[in-house]
């Protein structure tokens, strides 16, 4: 069984980042500089974005984040996007989500600059990455992809089964592999909440996605001899015996279908650094644009 180890590569991709970056202030250019923007206390968004602006620091970006508390009004959120829009010392920039409730989420994410979209939600970039034409790719899926590509794993004419259909992974994720590409040319089978007989899907698959976010979904009985396993889950799972109480959780049961697969992504060190790092080279990719 292969590792996919996520960790290491996006270590790895760090450091290539870091040779472009000095290449771009070597040329006179400024460092490329991410934004983010948080709303409220959320404390996984808290860690998700302190991720990021750390990734920023090893690799020599410049970053701003904008700590805004969970009352400010839809207006002045709507506001905070236009400055970053119209700010050219931002390449690009990131509304980390979720937003409060009496937020419009989609209406925020559709006032971003597709041009600063470096997390690849606005519709101009989804439906450019569904045309197959250049556009930043979510961070998720691109990090996926990443892994399949630096790890060689075949797609070409395998049977992909991709569990979930959400906006920010199922459906792009499901694009991607069936697009044409070197990550892609797959028959892909998108599973869902109401799909039926789902083990029976997942068994003829050769890779399995599995982004639903049900801890340890995936057992080794709904997985063939010798498939690619990724697992995008990472639910916070109460363990005392850690310091901060909890662990995370991924949607497959590692031990049982580790045993069975050609290679397997762990939780954590798998696509969740892969995720971090595609956000830098989105960024990277604004900056030299
Ligand atoms: P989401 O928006 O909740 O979507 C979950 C998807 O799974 C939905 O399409 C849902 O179907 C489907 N689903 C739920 N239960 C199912 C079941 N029993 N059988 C088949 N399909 C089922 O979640 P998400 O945002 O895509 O995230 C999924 C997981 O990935 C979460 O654990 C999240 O934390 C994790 N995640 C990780 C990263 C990372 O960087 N590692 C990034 C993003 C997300 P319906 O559409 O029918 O409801």
């Amino acid at each position: 069984m292969l590792l996919l180890d996520g960790k290491k590569l996006a270590d790895e991709l760090k450091l290539e980042i870091k040779q472009s970056v000095d290449a771009l202030v070597a040329a006179g250019k400024p460092a490329p500089h991410l934004a983010a923007i948080l709303v409220g206390n959320d404390g996984g968004s808290l860690t998700y974005v302190g991720h990021k602006v750390k990734a920023c620091e090893q690799v020599g970006f410049q970053s701003t984040l904008l700590h805004f508390d969970e009352n400010i009004t839809e207006e002045f959120l709507l506001n905070e996007v236009k400055k970053l829009n119209e700010n050219p010392s931002i390449h690009g920039f990131i509304v980390q989500l979720p937003l409060p409730k009496h937020i419009d989420a989609d209406k925020v994410l559709m006032s971003v600059d597709p041009a600063k979209d470096v997390d690849g939600f606005h519709p101009v970039n989804v439906g450019k990455v569904t045309l197959g034409l250049p556009a930043f790719v979510s961070a998720t899926p691109l990090g996926i992809t990443k892994i399949l590509e630096r790890y060689g794993i075949e797609t070409s004419g395998k049977h992909c089964v991709v569990i979930g259909r959400s906006n920010i992974v199922g459906r792009p994720m499901s694009i991607l592999m069936s697009g044409q590409s070197k990550t892609g040319n797959a028959t892909v089978t998108v599973c869902h909440s109401r799909t039926k007989n789902l083990a029976e899907v997942t068994r003829q698959a050769d890779i399995i996605i599995a982004a639903l976010g049900k801890p340890e979904f995936l057992t080794a009985d709904m997985v063939k001899d010798g498939a690619v396993v990724i697992d995008v889950g990472t639910t916070r799972v109460t363990d005392p015996t850690t310091k901060a109480g909890w662990r995370l959780k991924g949607d497959v049961k590692f031990d049982e279908v580790s045993q069975k697969c050609a290679a397997i992504t762990p939780v954590p060190g798998g696509v969740g650094p892969m995720t971090v790092v595609s956000l830098l080279l989105n960024t990277l990719q604004a900056a030299q644009e």
